[in-house]
């Protein structure tokens, strides 16, 4: 949100209200293995109810294996028959046709080494029939009652199932996770036909010339003809491209709606959640579809999930290599006059692989920007549109405050707004919701209810009144709009500097006056609070300090010694082999140096004004602790008088 305008504190003393969210995905996960778990956990149930109600022998005597055996080698043992099954023995008697004990063997050994001997083995005829009147003839059986087959099937069978049905379950959960209701590898594109909630250019606020080039791409799409008359050639790719947030998936759905013919819509972030080689099989099924429905729009979200720079390390995988070089294949294979138009959106040109974007693929480039202020009024207005609003309502003041929002931001923060109104059972949207709405938006919502002791109030008054004095007393820093100590979201207070007007560009004077009024809390701490006291309550001052430095450093040419010399960021897919940094070692402790100098100098600017304007510290962290915030207009006579001394200034 209006993030550089914003100078944050978090709570002074250690405090931590992040909710654990877990993501969707770790959510799912969870899910999976309850439910892997509860099915295991009922088939185990299931295997000790069948071994529990499995008859033992049918009410026979048990006698110990040692009897058994001796009886079986005494001739007078009265033994008919052993039926020996598994682990368990069935003894008929002499002149008994069914068995009436049972034993079992012990685990040592076979019964063969406990001395169970088949002493009627080897013989035959008369002998084999003296020996039987002495001895017991001894069968082997598998075990084969009911229960013992079932028993053992099921040890073979369950996990096997069990197995077969988790597949079956991770399929299809796969599948909804893709939100699927086909079959693998078919294109789950959605239609956006009429049934769906139609959305056109009316409903994009702002981006003429984005409309603009779009609505010449449906016009293609209606009228070929006219073009292809004056030799002109269809383009086949769009690639629309800009900051999140800023529109582009709403602008696609407006072109479907816009152009009447068939839309199919796919995100890439939805073939990073599929299998092995579905991917590039899905490709294959959209653009099929497309073709035999044209002519057609394809509309590929967030490509930049597929089609990922192939040489940066850690970039693209195989997967998401096949899947990207098929979308290339297909486009390549398009006939001149195929009437399909493939519009892809992306919040990082820079990340894709040059080959989407050589000519015959996506050619064409529509910039979507952030909007600006009248076009900020405009995304609002369409966002009250059907809200019951108050008449103190002013859409341009928040248009004015927004500088760096995306059409979401304000989307939200009317939604916010009208939450708000809600939860007070109010009939209309008020101008005081709106601004609250903005500050949750932006830092989160007010907690009134923490408790800060006297101390933690004070050290957080001057804290906030040190951002406010530099940023107002340096002159290239935007003016300060608003001061609180009322803990908001993560920070224990804040302090608002707006910026005048919209601008595309940012002075190296500028940037060091953010430097040096964020840098203005810890240091009022210090010269308050003497050297050691620091508090923690400046971590995200400090870590605004360092990203904007380093940005500065790397991106921008800012430095001292390596002034107008910009390096290329890991994010952009640069490694040296030596150091896996994109530069070298030396280079790496040059931008190190020079990031410290301007975190030094802004310190040191940031001291020179708090010490030059120490009445109006202590004025500003008085009037805090007595009010809580001070607006614009308090301001105004609480900083009359304050000076620029000459350390603090750079030209
Ligand atoms: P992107 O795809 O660029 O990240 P989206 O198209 O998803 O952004 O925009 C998110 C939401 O923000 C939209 O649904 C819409 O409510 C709002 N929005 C963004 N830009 C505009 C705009 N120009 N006009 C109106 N609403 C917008
Ligand atoms: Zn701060
Ligand atoms: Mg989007």
């Amino acid at each position: 949100m209006p993030n550089s305008n914003v100078t944050k504190k978090t709570p002074a003393m250690g405090d931590s209200q992040n909710s654990d969210n877990p993501s969707d995905q770790q959510k799912r996960t969870n899910n999976l293995i309850r439910r892997f778990t509860f099915t295991l956990i009922l088939v185990l149930l299931c295997i000790g109810l069948a071994v529990s109600l499995s008859p033992k022998s049918e009410n026979l005597d048990e006698v110990p294996i040692s009897d058994v055996i001796a009886r079986a080698n005494d001739e007078n043992g009265n033994i008919r028959k052993i039926t020996v099954s598994g682990n368990e023995l069935k003894i008929t008697l002499k002149g008994k046709d069914q068995p009436t004990q049972t034993s079992r063997k012990d685990s040592s050994g076979t019964l063969y080494d406990q001395g169970l001997k088949n002493y009627c083995e080897d013989l035959s005829g008369d002998k084999l029939k003296e020996c039987r009147e002495k001895y017991p003839t001894i069968e082997y059986e598998s075990p084969s009652d009911v229960w013992g087959s079932i028993f053992d099937a099921a040890i073979v069978v369950v996990p096997t199932l069990i197995l077969i049905g988790f597949f079956f379950y991770i399929m299809r959960t796969a599948q909804s996770m893709s939100r699927e209701s086909l079959g693998f590898g078919k294109a789950k594109a959605k239609l956006y036909g009429p049934d769906k909630k139609k959305v056109t250019f009316k409903d994009v606020a702002g981006n003429e010339s984005a409309k603009q080039d779009l609505t010449e791409i449906v016009d293609f799409l209606k009228n070929p003809s006219r073009y292809e008359k004056l030799g002109a050639k269809i383009p086949r790719g769009v690639l629309l491209a800009g900051a999140p947030g800023t529109g582009k998936t709403l602008m696609a759905r407006a072109v479907a709606g816009e152009a009447n013919v068939p839309f199919f819509s796919i995100s890439g972030s939805e073939f990073a959640e599929m299998f092995v080689g579905v991917g590039a099989s899905r490709v294959r099924d959209l653009f099929k579809k497309a073709k035999s429905n044209a002519p057609s729009i394809i509309f590929i979200d967030e490509i930049d999930a597929v089609a990922h720079k192939r040489d940066a390390r850690g970039g693209a995988g195989r997967e998401d290599e096949q899947t990207l070089n098929q979308i290339l294949v297909e486009m390549d294979g398009f006939e001149n006059d195929s009437g399909v138009i493939v519009i892809a959106a992306t919040n990082r040109v820079d990340m894709l692989d040059k080959a989407l974007l050589r000519p015959g693929r996506f050619d064409r480039h529509v910039n979507v920007a952030l909007p600006e202020r009248k076009d900020r009024l405009e995304i609002l207005k369409v966002h009250f549109k059907n809200k019951p609003v108050a008449s103190d309502l002013d859409l341009d003041a928040l248009a004015k405050k927004t500088a760096g929002s995306s059409g979401a931001d304000l989307a939200n923060i009317a939604n916010e707004a009208a939450i708000g109104a809600a939860r007070e059972n109010r009939e209309k949207i008020t101008n005081a919701d709106l601004t609250e709405a903005f500050e949750r938006v932006a830092i989160g919502p007010e907690r009134k209810s923490k408790v800060m002791n006297d101390y933690e109030r004070k050290v957080t008054a001057y804290h906030e009144a040190g951002h406010a004095i530099v940023g107002h007393v340096l002159p290239d820093s935007d003016p300060v709009h608003k001061v609180t100590i009322i803990p908001r979201g993560q920070t224990g207070g804040v302090t608002w500097f707006l910026p005048p007007e919209d601008r595309s560009y940012k002075s190296i004077y500028e940037l060091k006056d953010v430097l040096a009024r964020a840098m203005g809390g810890r240091v009022a701490e210090k010269i308050i609070f003497g050297e050691d006291s620091v508090t923690t309550g400046a971590s995200s001052d400090l870590k605004h300090v360092a990203e904007l430095s380093k940005s500065m450093i790397i991106e921008e040419g800012m430095g001292t010694e390596t002034r107008n010399l910009v390096f290329p960021s890991e994010e952009a897919g640069y490694y040296t082999i030596s150091t896996g940094k994109p530069y070298s070692e030396k280079t790496a402790e040059l931008i190190d140096k020079e990031i410290k100098i301007l975190s030094d100098e802004a310190a040191k600017r940031a001291e020179a004004v708090l010490k030059a304007n120490l009445p109006a510290l202590d004025r500003l962290a008085s009037a805090l602790l007595e009010n809580e915030t001070l607006e614009e207009k308090d301001l105004e006579t609480l900083l009359k008088g304050t000076t620029l001394p000459k350390a603090a200034a750079l030209h």
